[in-house]
């Protein structure tokens, strides 16, 4: 992890980098069941170096609390691009095609049993298939290299509409019945 992390940090593969104040590695536990793919830093996030700090981290964070997992112990969380794309635009093909064998290398190393994409742009560029539908394919498991996948709407959706909290607490009740089964059938949720 060290040697991938040097590596990200002073990595100047895509024009992100001339517009970025950090680059964002990731955070979380290096040997997590649970790996959280979000899409490209925010403001905040570039400006304090950390992934998910912002408005939707906050709510993110509540949602892991809700489910019993803390960032420290049970989760690791990354973005598809590590710079932040100017006026938080989605980030071109190019920037993650040139990114995204990062993402796979921290996966393969973090070796996770659970993986959550956080939105449609996560879900389509992690499976490299832009067909895939946020609305159509959330809360369905998706088989993806030895590995169960859950999308599910990014936080900031649901900040923009807080009706579509109910579906994603389903989404993550099921992650909690998925890491129970393979990780810890002891684990307590608050909830559930
Ligand atoms: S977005 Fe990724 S590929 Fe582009 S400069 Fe940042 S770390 Fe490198």
């Amino acid at each position: 992890m060290e040697n991938l992390k040097s590596r990200i940090v002073t990595c100047s593969n895509c024009e992100l980098h001339s517009t970025r104040n950090n680059v964002i590695f990731g955070e979380g536990n290096p040997a997590a069941e649970i790996f959280l793919v979000g899409e490209a830093p925010g403001a905040d996030e570039d400006r304090v170096g950390r992934p998910f700090i912002g408005k939707s981290g906050q709510l993110l964070d509540k949602i892991l609390e809700a489910c019993g997992f803390t960032r420290d112990d049970h989760v690791f969380i990354s973005n598809i691009v590590r710079c932040r794309p100017p006026n938080n635009r989605v980030p071109t093909d190019f920037e993650v095609q040139t990114c995204i064998g990062y993402l796979y290398e921290q996966i393969e190393l973090v070796d996770p049993k659970i993986i959550i994409t956080l939105g449609a742009t996560s879900l389509k560029k992690l499976l490299n298939d832009d067909s895939y539908r946020i609305s159509k394919v959330r809360g369905k498991w998706i088989e993806w290299n030895g590995r169960r996948v859950m999308p599910v709407y990014h936080p900031a959706a649901l900040l923009r509409n807080p009706a579509l909290k109910k579906d994603t607490w389903e989404d993550f009740k099921q992650v909690i019945h998925s890491y129970r089964e393979q990780v810890d059938p002891d684990h307590s949720s608050p909830h559930i």
